[in-house]
């Protein structure tokens, strides 16, 4: 029997491993329907970038992806969150509730991947729907096919990563495939479901015109689209590769500058996507 802990405030910079270690592996997961219980790496109470208004973004463990450039390698396994009874989750949610819902903000389930822990991710966003707050997730759309209406019908904004537009890019940054997630942005499309899509600029590796090319002329005629968001690379994970002893590709790469920021936020404009 796997002993339950607390669920830990703290941020997404903050270093969580090992705190399971008798989790199973994330690819084989088998959770109970009812998604009892979870594996989480933190929260944090005060974002005002995770979707509108005042957010309070929890982080999941588990992501099958390797992103190399990932912020957060200490919610690639389950073993390294702390694994939590769902109603302790609903339970401290509900204590943010009543200011979430007065500065028009909500919930935002981010990760690792919330599509990893389906039944989880789901309990607690039907949870936060019966307390009146808006809800999104943060998913690079892997997992997409997993997704059922009735999850959807429970988010009310899908944060959705697309980490390249070029397949055989998104395989060498990401280690998976490219078209679960533009299956994921297309069913999301077709349904109107909002979306705001994120783009991460990695000089070197996402930064190539083709690649960006190819996102943005997927994503203008998407009228669910609110915006493409273009965010800089950085090296505040950097010590989380270190301190796990993963080999890390980008330990050189430095954040993009403010002229080739601006040259793919015009390539966006100018193939019709709003961006911010
Ligand atoms: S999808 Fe997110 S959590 Fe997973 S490896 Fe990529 S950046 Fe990291």
């Amino acid at each position: 029997m796997l002993q339950l802990g607390e669920v830990a405030a703290g941020s997404r910079h903050d270093l969580r491993v090992g705190l399971s270690p008798d989790a199973p592996d994330e690819a084989d997961l088998r959770e109970d329907a009812a998604g009892a219980s979870g594996y989480v790496h933190s929260y944090e109470t005060s974002s005002r970038y995770d979707g509108p208004g005042l957010r309070v973004v929890l982080f999941l463990s588990g992501c099958l992806l390797r992103c190399t450039y990932c912020h957060n390698p200490d919610t690639w396994h389950l073993k390294d969150g702390t694994y939590v009874a769902v109603e302790q989750v609903i339970k401290r949610l509900g204590s943010f509730a009543p200011a979430l819902r007065s500065l028009d903000g909500g919930l935002t389930i981010s990760g690792g991947e919330p599509m990893v822990q389906l039944a989880f991710t789901r309990r607690i966003l039907a949870a936060a729907k019966e307390m009146g707050l808006h809800t999104a997730i943060e998913t690079s759309g892997f997992l997409g096919d997993r997704v059922d209406d009735r999850f959807l019908s429970a988010v009310d904004l899908v944060l959705l990563d697309i980490k390249s537009g070029d397949p055989e890019t998104y395989r060498k940054v990401t280690g998976r495939d490219l078209a679960p997630t533009l299956r994921f942005a297309e069913r999301l499309a077709a349904i109107g479901k909002p979306v705001w899509v994120r783009f991460t600029l990695v000089p070197g590796e996402t930064d190539d015109p083709a690649n960006v090319e190819k996102i943005a002329k997927f994503v203008a005629p998407m009228k669910n689209v609110a915006w493409v968001e273009v965010q800089p690379f950085h090296q505040l994970g950097a010590f989380k590769w270190k301190a796990m002893q993963i080999d890390y590709k980008e330990a050189d790469t430095i954040p993009p500058s403010a002229g080739l920021k601006q040259r793919v936020l015009a390539q966006f404009r100018d193939n019709g996507c709003r961006v911010r």
